[in-house]
Order: structure tokens, then C-alpha cells, then sequence
């Protein structure tokens, strides 16, 4: 295992001593003033692949890019600050965190307990990749805790879950999931993508690792695919940093950039994010072609007090049903002007879909129907345009 240096900049992250906006803003990239460093106010982007030492026998303090470089570092200790983690990891995208994750912290035989609410891809990493070589995972509703302790076996190693889910907006309730996970000695994993640690920390809250789509609101322009894993515990950090450079799926330098300047606005963008989501919600509530929607931030929705306790706010994805049958929901989302249909979430711009013939395509129909992702479910990732905008398109494209 790779000790971390003396020297490493993330050795020991301190608590943080400024606020949210500030860190975003400054964290990771602070001006260098030594003699003869530039000064630069933004971290600079480092293309080397390799760096050159004067001394056969003394490496300096950097290699081979696929093990350290400058600009990933910035941004790994940037993620870091913001999950109130001490260590960070960026890789070339979600997935490839996830695949990392499971490399470093599972063997052959080993049981995962996970929502059954799930990120599809997450889903066909577990079904198609690990269950070949032995991994086992089990399929909980997690927003009852207690159905995570009863599906807890002696070859039970990681639970692991999404909170709010997608697309259905369900809340696991993660200080009671990490006491259970604790309790059997399990390590809990949190993808925070849908929130972003704007507005929910799961480290803090118990869990042992926090996993991200930085391709969502951390990027938030739509135009970086990236991941990215969070962790407190030094051992966790050296087995995920050993796979990390062991497999190889490190972000880019210049993704690492676009991921800096893209997380110095996520304080206002989520702010934003948030606002127009509970306005579009409100309205979709009232709407007499609308049968049901899924926002935490309504009071009707089911766990409205569990995503007050737990988060700092509910965020900007929503998910809705329109009367009558699948086809009307096409018929809806093609008439949008403002909203873009599209897969992804989380950038500056609205997305719409229809999970069961877009994101959740991969899910039997069988499966889609006992969670509940109907073929008349819309999920909606609202942007920061103009909130009259986006609610006078909503209202024209009801009207088919
Ligand atoms: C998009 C997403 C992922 C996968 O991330 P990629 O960057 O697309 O590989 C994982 N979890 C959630 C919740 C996501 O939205």
C-alpha cells in the first residue's frame, strides 16, 4: 500500500475554518508565493505526464501523472473541503470512482446491501461487473432502516445508498444507516451526487465514504464528465488512492480545471437550483393534468422532516407523473421549448426525461413498475433560468 508523504497536501485537511462559499471559492488553490512560483489566482492546469528529477535515487515530488499532478490535487483537496473530508480522489467520472471504490474495498464472497432505489448504472456495475467475480448484493427499500439490519448476513461488507434517490426521490435516513452499518461493521457508502455537499454531508452524519458524479452539479455546465470519492479515515484513503493509480482512471488535468472553476459558483448555483425547483413544484402540484409529485421540499412528501433534519436543503431535482398513459408524457416532453430533453442532471440549464424509456431504459419493466417508475414519471433537473420562463413553458406544453 502507498503511504500518503509528509508532504502530501491533503495530509491531515484541517477543519474548516471559513464558511461553504468561501471554500468553494478558495480551497485547494492558494496563490504560491514562493521565490520564484507565479502567483496565479486560479489553479494552473499541468499537462506533464511525467516530471523530471535531479537525482537518480530521489524522486521529487511529483512522478507520473497517473499517480500525482497539480491541478487533480487542487481539486481533490477543493472536494475535500467541501465534504468536511480529510481526503479526497478524483477519477474520469462516476463510474469510474464507483468501480475504484468496490475494487479497493471488496473481495470475492463479500455481500453489499444496497437501495433498491439505485443510480442504473450503479445497478449493472453491481449485476454485471462484481456479481462475475463473487460479489453478492442485496436490495433493501432503505428508506425503512431497519430493512438494512435485517438484510445484514456474516459475508455482509458495504451498504449502499443514494439520498434523495433517482428518480423517485426517496430518503435513506443515513445517521440511522451508519449506526447499523457501525453496529455489524460495514462500511457506508453516500453517493451525494443529487445534493452536492452545498446541501447534505454524509460524512458528518456517519458515513464512511462519499462517492460523486462530478459530471452533475460539482461540474454544473454540462461539459466535464468526472468522479469523485470522499473519506475521513486514513486507511480507507490509502487502499482507495493505491487502486486509484493501480486502475488508472484518474481525471484529467484539464477536467480537473473545468471542475475547479465550475465549483466556485456551486454555493449560488444550488441556491438557484433550489429556488426554482420549489417554485416548479408548487406549480406542478396544483396542475390538474399532474397526479403526483416527488419533491422532498413539499410538505407532502413523505420524508419532508427526515430531508430537514439531514440536509441543508432539498436541491434541484424533482420527479412528476402526468394523467393518462406514456405516451402523453412523450407528447408533453416534445413540446418543451425551454427545457431540453435530455439525460443528466445538474448543470445551469433544465433537463427533462422520461426515466422508463431514457435513464432507467436498462431496468426491466417488470423492476421499473414495483419501485414505481411508471411510464408516465417525468424527472427534472431544474436549471437556473428565469423561474417564469421555465413555469410558463411547463404550463404550454400541459396543453397538448
Ligand atoms: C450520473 C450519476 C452517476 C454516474 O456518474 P458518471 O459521471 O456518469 O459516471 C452515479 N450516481 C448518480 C446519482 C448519478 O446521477
Amino acid at each position: 500500500m502507498a503511504t500518503l508523504p509528509q508532504h502530501h497536501p491533503l495530509k491531515g485537511n484541517p477543519a474548516p475554518a471559513q464558511g461553504f462559499a468561501t471554500r468553494a471559492v478558495h480551497a485547494g488553490e492558494k496563490p504560491d508565493f514562493r521565490e520564484g512560483a507565479t502567483g496565479d489566482v486560479a489553479a494552473p492546469i499541468h499537462l506533464a505526464t511525467t516530471y523530471a528529477r535531479q537525482k537518480v535515487a530521489q524522486p521529487g515530488r511529483y512522478e507520473y501523472v497517473r499517480s500525482q499532478n497539480p491541478t487533480r490535487e487542487a481539486l481533490e483537496a477543493k472536494l475535500a473541503s467541501l465534504e468536511n473530508a480529510r481526503y479526497g480522489l478524483a477519477f474520469s467520472s462516476g463510474m469510474a470512482a464507483e468501480t475504484t471504490a468496490l475494487l479497493a474495498l471488496l473481495k470475492a464472497g463479500d455481500h453489499v446491501i444496497a437501495f433498491d432505489d439505485l443510480y442504473g448504472g450503479t445497478k449493472r456495475l453491481f449485476e454485471q461487473g462484481f456479481a462475475n467475480f463473487g460479489v453478492e448484493t442485496s436490495y433493501v427499500d432503505a428508506t425503512n432502516a431497519s430493512l438494512v439490519e435485517k438484510a445484514v448476513k456474516p459475508s455482509s461488507k458495504m451498504v449502499w445508498v443514494e439520498s434523495p434517490t433517482n428518480p423517485l426521490m426517496k430518503l435513506a435516513d443515513i445517521r440511522a444507516i451508519a449506526e447499523i452499518a457501525r453496529k455489524h461493521g460495514l462500511i457506508l457508502v453516500v453517493d451525494n451526487t443529487f445534493l452536492s455537499p452545498y446541501f447534505q454531508k454524509p460524512l458528518d452524519l456517519g458515513a464512511d465514504v462519499v462517492v460523486h458524479s462530478i459530471t452533475k452539479y460539482l461540474g454544473g455546465h454540462s461539459d466535464v464528465l468526472g468522479g469523485a470519492l470522499l473519506v475521513n479515515s486514513e486507511q480507507l484513503y490509502e487502499r482507495l488512492q493505491f487502486h486509484q493509480n493501480s486502475s488508472g482512471a484518474v481525471l484529467p488535468p484539464f477536467d480537473s480545471y473545468l471542475t475547479l472553476r465550475g465549483i466556485k459558483t456551486l454555493a449560488v448555483r444550488m441556491e438557484q437550483h433550489q429556488k426554482n425547483a420549489l417554485a416548479v413544484a408548487q406549480f406542478l402540484e396544483k396542475h390538474p393534468k399532474v397526479s403526483r409529485v416527488l419533491y422532498p421540499g413539499l410538505e407532502s412528501h413523505p420524508q419532508h422532516e427526515l430531508a430537514k433534519a439531514q440536509a441543508s436543503g432539498f436541491g434541484g431535482m424533482l420527479s412528476f407523473d402526468v394523467k393518462g398513459a406514456g405516451a402523453d408524457a412523450e407528447t408533453f416532453l416534445e413540446r418543451l421549448r425551454v427545457f431540453t430533453l435530455a439525460e443528466s442532471l445538474g448543470g445551469v440549464e433544465s433537463l427533462i426525461e422520461q426515466p422508463a424509456q431514457m435513464t432507467h431504459v436498462s431496468l426491466e419493466k417488470a423492476e421499473r413498475e414495483k419501485i414505481g417508475i411508471t411510464d408516465t414519471l417525468i424527472r427534472v433537473s431544474v436549471g437556473i433560468e428565469e423561474v417564469a420562463d421555465l413555469i410558463a413553458d411547463l404550463k404550454q406544453a400541459l396543453e397538448w
